[in-house]
C-alpha cells in the first residue's frame, strides 16, 4: 500500500510517517514546509508543495500509485485563526476541497482526516462523546468541521470513505528521540514549560486561574503523539476492512490542569520552573476530556503511553537533545 501523507513534515504528521514506515508501509509526503521541517519527514519522498496546487497533486497521483491519503496539512492555531479567518478557510477548507477533488479524479477512495476536539466548542458533556453537539467557538474548529461535513457529502456522492479523528491535546515525541515538536512561535503548553526548564524562557504564563476547576486552571486531555499515529494506521486498516466512514475521538480520558502539567514538568526535569498567573486566553473552554471508548472498541486502539509523566519524559528527551528543534545549525555555530 502507498499512502500519501499531507503535512507529513509537521508535528503529528511526521510521527505518523515514522510509524507507517515502522509498519513497512510505503509513504509519500506532501508539505509546503511553511510550518513543517524537511528533516522531520525522515527519508521519505517529499513533494514540496501546497494542497491548493492541483499541479503538484496531479504529479503525485500520476507518479505514485496512491491507495489512501492521510490528511494533516492545515493551519492549526486557535488564536491565529480568530485573527485570520480567511487564511484558515483558504488553507484548510479550500485546500481540502482541491485534495478531495483530485482524489475523486484519480479514484482514490480512502482518507483519514486530522480533525480536532475544537469541533465541539464548549462541551455539554464531560467526557465528550462523538455524537455530542458540534458548535465550534473558534475559526480553526469551524474549518475542521466544514471539512468533516464535506467528507460526509463526498461519501454519499462519490463513495469516498473517510475516518475523521478528533484529537484532544497532542503531546510528547518519538520515544527514541528521532523527531519531536518544533513550532515557531511555540504556543502549546508542554513545549513552553519545557523551554522554560531549558532556560529559553524566563517563566510560564498560566492563562487564567479562575476557571471552575479544582485549582482554577484549565483541564485538558493530553495524548501521546505516537498513540495518535497508531490510531491513523488502525483507521486505514478499518477503511480497508469495512469501507465505511466514521468519526472517532482520540484522548486518554483523563484530564490534567495547567498547574498539574507544570508540576509534572518540574518532577520530570528536576528544574524549579517559574510560573505566573496571567489573564485567560480567549476561546479556552475550562475542561476538555474525551472518551475514546469508541476508538478502542471499533478500531482496537489502545494508547501505549497513557501517563502524563511518560508523555512529558519523551518530550523532554527531544527538547534536551534538540534545544533549537530542527535547526541544529545554530548549535553547531555556537550561537
Ligand atoms: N496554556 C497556558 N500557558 C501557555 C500555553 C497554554 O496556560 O503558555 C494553557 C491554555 O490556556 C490551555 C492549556 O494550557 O488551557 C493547553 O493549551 P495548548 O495551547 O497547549 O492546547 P489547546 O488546549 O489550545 O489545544
Amino acid at each position: 500500500m502507498t499512502i500519501l501523507v499531507t503535512g507529513g513534515a509537521g508535528y503529528i504528521g511526521s510521527h505518523a510517517v515514522l510509524l507507517l514506515k515502522e509498519k513497512g508501509e510505503k509513504v509519500v509526503v506532501l508539505d509546503n514546509l511553511q510550518k513543517g521541517h524537511r528533516a522531520a519527514a525522515l527519508d521519505v519522498p517529499l513533494y514540496e508543495g501546497d494542497i491548493r496546487d492541483e499541479t503538484v497533486l496531479d504529479r503525485i497521483f500520476t507518479e505514485n500509485k496512491i491507495d489512501a491519503v492521510i490528511h494533516f496539512a492545515a493551519n492549526s492555531l486557535v488564536g491565529e485563526s480568530m485573527e485570520q479567518p480567511l487564511a484558515y478557510y483558504d488553507n484548510n477548507v479550500i485546500g481540502s476541497y482541491h485534495l478531495v477533488k483530485k482524489m475523486v479524479e484519480y479514484d482514490i477512495k480512502k482518507i483519514v482526516f486530522s480533525s480536532t476536539a475544537a469541533v465541539y466548542g464548549n462541551p455539554v458533556n464531560i467526557p465528550i462523546l462523538e455524537n455530542d453537539p458540534t458548535i465550534p467557538t473558534n475559526v480553526y474548529g469551524e474549518t475542521k468541521l466544514a471539512i468533516e461535513k464535506l467528507l460526509r457529502w463526498m461519501d454519499g456522492a462519490h463513495g469516498l470513505k473517510s475516518v475523521c479523528l478528533r484529537y484532544f491535546n497532542a503531546a510528547g515525541a518519538d520515544p527514541e528521540g528521532k523527531i519531536g515538536e518544533d513550532h515557531t512561535p511555540e504556543s502549546h503548553l508542554i513545549p513552553i514549560v519545557l523551554q522554560a526548564a531549558l532556560g529559553q524562557r524566563e517563566k510560564v504564563m498560566i492563562f487564567g486561574d479562575d476557571y471552575p476547576t479544582e485549582d482554577g486552571t484549565c483541564i485538558r486531555d493530553y495524548i501521546h503523539v505516537m498513540d495518535l499515529a497508531e490510531a491513523h494506521y488502525l483507521a486505514l486498516q478499518y477503511l480497508d476492512k469495512t469501507e465505511t466512514s466514521n468519526i472517532f475521538n482520540l484522548g486518554n480520558g483523563t484530564g490534567f490542569s495547567v498547574k498539574e502539567v507544570i508540576a509534572t514538568c518540574r518532577t520530570v526535569t528536576n528544574v524549579s520552573i517559574v510560573a505566573e498567573t496571567a489573564s485567560r486566553r480567549a476561546g479556552d473552554p475550562a475542561v476538555l476530556i474525551a472518551t475514546s471508548e469508541k476508538a478502542q472498541r471499533v478500531l482496537g486502539w489502545k494508547p501505549k503511553y497513557g501517563s502524563l509523566e511518560t508523555i512529558i519524559k519523551h518530550a523532554w528527551n527531544w527538547h534536551v537533545h534538540h534545544p533549537n528543534g530542527y535547526s541544529m545549525k545554530k548549535d553547531e555555530a555556537g550561537e
